[in-house]
């Protein structure tokens, strides 16, 4: 199964394809944890993209095209494998069609504005792994520390409001245009993916039932 999970950042694409992964046994690929893995190890990508990573500016689509091709190459890619914050440009999009990359589903999770401020400013990240937690909606058993390791957790550089803002702009300017771009593509092409939006708002679980129901 090939699954493009959209939305604006703090939809809860990274919490919802945890659950995702698990349940249809296919990897979650995200392109913010890889970029942010190569920052971390400091690696030539890191350095190329670590300034415009904290801005909240988008890395280029040349080095994010090529990331993830290599990427989709691997062994546990076999099966399918889950998109977390890729495609984010109408070229990436564009680059998987021209590379015969037949994605199943595309499910666009709404939230509005007002609450993905509120809920970056409240997010909390395990680095080594991904694991995203909130410090109102989903806080981990131990205050500040990651349920599976016990290490402590941190809060992204680029969840700070101005920074949030700014993400939330070019969402609405580079990245909302997918949802036309797939919608077409899913009534236009008998091999294109079935496009569904559902609301992101209520309860994980809740957010989780929706996913289930789109995805069968
Ligand atoms: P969020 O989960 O908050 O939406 P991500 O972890 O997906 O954020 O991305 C963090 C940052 O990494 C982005 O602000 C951007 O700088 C970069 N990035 C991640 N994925 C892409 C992509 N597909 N295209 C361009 N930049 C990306
Ligand atoms: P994205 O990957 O789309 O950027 P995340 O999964 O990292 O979003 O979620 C952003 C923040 O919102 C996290 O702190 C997460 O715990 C919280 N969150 C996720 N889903 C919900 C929900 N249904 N209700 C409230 N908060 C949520």
């Amino acid at each position: 199964m090939k699954v493009i999970l959209l939305g604006p950042p703090g939809a809860g694409k990274g919490t919802q394809a945890q659950f995702i992964t698990e349940k249809y046994g296919i990897p979650q690929i995200s392109t913010g944890d890889m970029l942010r893995s190569a920052v971390k190890a400091g690696t030539e990508l890191g350095l190329k993209v670590k300034d415009i990573m904290a801005s909240g500016g988008l890395v280029s689509d040349e080095i994010i095209i090529a990331l993830v091709k290599e990427r989709i190459e691997q062994a546990d890619c076999s099966n399918g494998f889950l998109f977390d914050g890729f495609p984010r440009t109408i070229p990436q999009a564009q680059a998987l069609v021209d590379a015969g990359v037949s994605i199943e589903y595309v499910i666009e999770i709404a939230v509005d504005d007002e609450q993905i401020v509120s809920r970056l400013s409240g997010r909390r990240v395990h680095e080594n792994s991904g694991r995203v937690y909130h410090i109102e909606h989903n806080p981990p058993k131990n205050e500040g520390l990651d349920n599976e390791t016990q290490e402590p957790l941190i809060q992204r550089e680029d969840d700070k409001e101005a920074t949030i803002r700014n993400r939330l702009s070019i969402y609405h300017n580079q990245t909302k245009p997918l949802v036309e771009f797939y919608t077409q593509l899913s009534s236009t092409d008998s091999a294109g993916p079935s496009f569904s939006t559902i609301d992101g708002l209520g309860g994980l679980d809740e957010v989780q039932t929706r996913i289930v129901t789109a995805l069968s």
